[in-house]
């Protein structure tokens, strides 16, 4: 068992009076959440005025709000509030509602609206933040050849597969810019839930083109070991001759590393790792770090440890949003940091047309700007990581860069991934322009169309859906 020495608060002085779990951290810690339901509870935000504590409300009334004392604990300087990033990446904010919608749930609170009413105001909201980009719910919905529809997978890329554990549709806390908010917050008939690994084999085996599956939900590893082991057993014992990679899409590492530590499944999970590793297959930690700060406690850095020594490697990556991690000397030291803990630093994403784009979005020019000043600041070893990307119907596009051609300035862009895997590699050029934050915003250079625009219309075609996200 790894020894956990993590200091109370990161050593910080706090005036704040601690009633609870103070030395847990070096023991065997066990997780506490809070919601919208007892947030209120919590020591240090009881510290805060009761307007900021109602602007959480009403926005936790409409988008997923949950966090740990690990990341209370831990991660906030409760001294940098309001503009600590793992604050602002755990806890509702104001700005993450755009002012109508805000009224229309703040009125309805002070008004005291019954559960009821309130629940039908944050749907009306909800359906107007683009549940699911990028076509999610139909163009990414694959079929058994005997024409079973299957909800709790995506296959969007030829290579690979997702599959959303229906025990996994929830994590160790919540990202405030998360695009999967509307599988936490009780729109049912939008989950992505399927049960049965069987089903997932037989897909498999009906497209050996898929080398790669991606757990995903939610996070995967809120999965007890037990339930986790079913499915990964499943697939090793189908003996799949195309499949070659289990991922793993988490965050646990960063929310709740004792899921790898102390938990009292953690040496059976680790198990599992070292299972998939000796069948054969490759197991990649796809680990989602936003912040530099979510690697500065000893249980994060024991806990990639433990999971590395299992013979998996872990792949970095995070969304770039604007009040979190807009800064390039962060980016360059966190990538560093991954180097220097084993891990490869993987993607910077743009954040999705999705939930609260308009608060945590930046403009695919600075955008740019910030991945190459933290690019070409650090070692050849962290330039794995490619970005700015941006996951949009047609594909996962990259900017890279702004050039000069006959005299026109131009984003030129490429597809890291495609619809069409034809698509991939060949450049493409936008016209520039500095407020643009998605694909959809740009308007083609030099042509009429993006080259791939009538394969693309044709593909929406055969799967028509509604209220279709344009890219
Ligand atoms: S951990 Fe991942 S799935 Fe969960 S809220 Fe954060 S980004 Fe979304």
């Amino acid at each position: 068992m790894p020894k956990i020495t993590a200091t109370f608060n990161k050593g910080y002085t706090t005036n704040y009076e601690m009633t609870y779990q103070k030395s847990i951290w070096t023991g065997t810690p066990s997780m506490k959440s809070y919601t919208l339901s007892n947030f209120r509870q919590i020591p240090q935000i009881q510290q805060l005025s009761e307007e900021k504590q109602f602007e959480m409300e009403v926005v936790g009334n409409v988008l997923p709000f949950k966090v740990n004392n690990y990341v209370i604990e831990e991660l906030i300087n409760w001294d940098d509030i309001p503009n600590d990033p793992i604050f602002i990446l755990t806890f509702p904010q104001k700005g993450m509602l755009k002012p109508k919608h805000y009224e229309q749930m703040s009125t309805a609170l002070k008004n005291n609206a019954d559960k009821k009413e309130i629940a039908t105001i944050a749907n009306e909201i909800r359906l107007q933040l683009n549940p699911h980009p990028a076509g999610q719910m139909e163009l990414n919905v694959p079929k058994l050849k005997d024409g079973t529809k299957l909800y709790g997978m995506q296959h969007k890329y030829k290579e690979t597969c997702l599959f959303f554990p229906s025990q996994s549709q929830t994590c160790h806390a919540y990202c405030s810019f998360c695009f999967r908010w509307p599988q936490f917050v009780g729109m049912d008939e939008m989950k992505f839930a399927m049960q049965e690994g069987e089903q997932l084999v037989q897909y498999l085996r009906e497209h050996p083109e898929i080398t790669d599956v991606l757990f995903t939900g939610g996070d995967p590893m809120i999965m007890k070991a037990k339930i986790f082991s079913k499915y990964v057993n499943t697939l090793i014992d189908a003996n799949l001759p195309n499949l070659k990679t289990i991922r793993i899409g988490t965050k646990a590492l960063a929310y709740w590393p004792y899921k790898f530590l102390t938990d009292s499944d953690s040496q059976e999970m680790l198990e599992i790792f070292k299972k998939i590793t000796s069948s054969g297959l490759h197991l990649a930690f796809m680990a989602h770090f936003n912040h530099l700060n979510e690697l500065s406690t000893d249980a994060v850095k024991d806990a990639i440890k433990e999971v590395r020594n299992t013979g998996a490697e872990i792949r970095t990556q995070s969304p770039l949003l604007t009040h979190i991690n807009d800064d390039a000397e962060m980016w360059a030291k966190m990538w560093t940091k991954q180097v220097q803990l084993g891990c490869i630093p993987y993607y910077m994403f743009v954040v999705r047309d999705t939930g609260a784009q308009h608060y945590f979005g930046i403009s695919l020019v600075k955008a740019y700007d910030i991945f190459k000043k933290a690019y070409s600041s650090v070692s050849g070893l962290a330039r794995t990581v490619r970005g700015p990307s941006m996951s949009a119907t047609p594909g996962k596009v990259h900017v890279l860069g702004i050039a000069n051609l006959k005299d026109e300035k131009v984003i030129v862009l490429r597809f890291l991934q495609g619809r069409n895997p034809d698509w991939v590699q060949i450049p493409f050029f936008a016209k520039y322009d500095e407020n643009a934050i998605w694909l959809d915003d740009l308007k083609p250079a030099l042509t009429d169309k993006f080259f791939f625009q009538d394969e693309m219309d044709d593909i929406k075609q055969i799967n028509p859906i509604e209220d279709y996200p344009e890219s």
